[in-house]
């Protein structure tokens, strides 16, 4: 009889370009998808109702996918570590196949499984390192030790040779009614909505779940003249599509990432100008960031429960609930803050440079711990990753492992270089959009045009000076 192998998916919710699943395929035809729906995750406090129904959207995709290419993908609903195993015996699979990941909750769940499947007499396979071009262990200072500084981490990481994307698999031969009828009893359900689940999200996304409208996006953003062609240039400015949007892609695995990669250097070989080389280069710089947070988690885990650096933590924060709740709103009188925490709040998505003008605000200037607003983040985020929105806090917030400790940013100035005709600001504060322009960019409104809109709700010197004085006194 053909052996037959369940593959479960997690982070990578696409047939394409898939480590493990080419190699569960390059085993047997006889190949079922599964993905178990957690409570420890979905019944956490830090879930966004937009990430959970792009995951559902892409797992609606994947299940269409499967079907396609003669296969199925099984739903669980549990404690992955109890039901994982259960249906495996259900239906009678040789082996479990999945790809790893760098997070510590993944990583002992993993653990845990592995161990309920070696107890029941079950076979494993998991070495595969599928989300990353380089496993973490791969890219190594000279003394061999694990990167904790992005420069030298990215010098040597682009030099490394990329691997090529894989193919789908194809010929997969579906369960018998007899096995489907077994996987049921063992748990197995139909997909549930978003909304079964306890989430309503009826605000779009970034780019469309799953894994053709991803390669799409993918596809026009590296086209010749297109996006990536400007990167550099455009990064920079909140009102300009100029990024590609594939974060939420990119965290739950809708697009393979040798996928990207090779999407990225085929632009860079079209390219006729070092000036485009130099803009490609850049994007892959972003993918690069991805990938050193992905490895210092893995290899710093304590990074996901606090600050790494030693003036950072026990920090005096100030930690005023109301202006918290003020930042989480959009209302702290600063326009350009307000109008990324609104995109925020109604996309599920926040551009690069406002999340950094949005966090430096928090800590800086409210000082705020930083695990509030990485936190809140988490609440709403699309793309909400462990990895990247830790390393992003901790930039921010000089905690991490950056050694520039003391990066502050001026709402005013970030505005008058990055939103300099308030394009921005008015799109996402329409009751401001008869303000004047300089008005707007310098958050100096004039009471009478203020209208409902809030005075600023502390002075950006004066706390700049305070941060100061309590890193300074902590430093000691
Ligand atoms: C405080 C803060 C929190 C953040 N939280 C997240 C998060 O939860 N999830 C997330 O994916 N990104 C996060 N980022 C990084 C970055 O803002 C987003 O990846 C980016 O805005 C997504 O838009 P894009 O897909 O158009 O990016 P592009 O500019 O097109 O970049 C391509 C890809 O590179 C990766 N990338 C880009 N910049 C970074 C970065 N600084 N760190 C890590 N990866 C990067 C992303 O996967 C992104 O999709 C955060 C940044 C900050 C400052």
């Amino acid at each position: 009889m053909a052996e037959l192998v369940l593959f479960w998916h997690r982070r990578d919710l696409r047939l394409d370009d898939n480590m493990g699943l080419a190699a569960a395929r390059d085993r047997t035809s006889h190949l079922t998808g599964v993905f178990c729906l957690d409570p420890s995750i979905l019944k956490g406090d830090a879930v966004a109702p937009a990430r959970v129904a792009y995951m559902i959207g892409c797992l609606e995709v994947l299940k269409t996918s499967y079907a396609q290419a003669g296969g199925q993908l099984l739903i669980l609903q549990g404690n992955p570590q109890e039901k994982i195993p259960a249906l495996a015996q259900a239906i009678g699979a040789n082996a479990i196949y999945w790809n790893r990941d760098v997070e510590p909750y993944s990583r002992q769940r993993d653990q845990a499984v592995a161990e309920a499947l070696k107890a029941a007499g079950l076979e494993f396979r998991t070495t595969f390192w599928d989300q990353l071009l380089h496993e973490p262990g791969a890219v190594r200072t000279g003394a061999g030790e694990p990167y904790s500084v992005y420069t030298p981490f990215w010098r040597n990481w682009v030099k490394q040779s990329k691997a090529a994307p894989l193919p789908a698999p194809e010929g997969l031969v579906a369960l018998s009614a007899e096995q489907t009828a077994a996987a049921q009893r063992a748990g197995c359900i139909d997909l549930p909505s978003a909304k079964d689940l306890g989430f309503v999200w009826e605000n779009g996304f970034p780019v469309e779940p799953g894994e053709p409208a991803a390669l799409e996006r993918l596809g026009a953003f590296c086209d010749d003249d297109q996006a990536i062609a400007t990167y550099d240039e455009q990064r920079n400015f909140p009102f300009v599509d100029g990024t590609s949007r594939l974060s939420a892609a990119l965290k739950f695995g809708a697009v393979g990432i040798r996928t990207v990669w090779a999407a990225a250097a085929a632009a860079q070989g079209r390219s006729r100008s070092d000036e485009t080389r130099d803009n490609i280069k850049t994007w892959q710089q972003e993918l690069a960031w991805r990938e050193f947070y992905q490895h210092v988690m893995y290899f710093f885990p304590e990074l996901a429960d606090g600050p790494y650096r030693q003036p950072l933590k026990n920090f005096p924060w100030v930690n005023d609930e109301d202006q918290f709740a003020a930042w989480c709103e959009g209302r702290t009188g600063y326009p350009i803050v307000d109008a990324a925490m609104r995109q925020l709040n109604e996309t599920g998505w926040m551009h690069n440079r406002c999340r950094m003008i949005v966090a430096s605000f928090l800590t800086k200037d409210l000082i705020v711990n930083w695990q509030w607003g990485e936190k809140y983040f988490m609440q709403r985020l699309v793309d909400g990753d462990l990895s990247a929105n830790n390393g992003g806090w901790q930039w921010s917030a000089s905690s991490g492992m950056d050694p520039k400790p003391l990066r502050i940013f001026n709402p005013a100035s970030q505005a008058q270089k990055f939103d300099a005709e308030a394009e921005y600001i008015r799109q996402w504060l329409p009751e401001l959009r008869s303000v004047d322009t300089g008005a707007l960019v310098t958050g100096k409104i004039a009471e009478r045009d203020r209208g409902d809109y809030p005075a600023p709700i502390v002075d950006h010197k004066i706390q700049q000076a305070r941060f100061k004085d309590k890193y300074k006194a902590q430093k000691g």
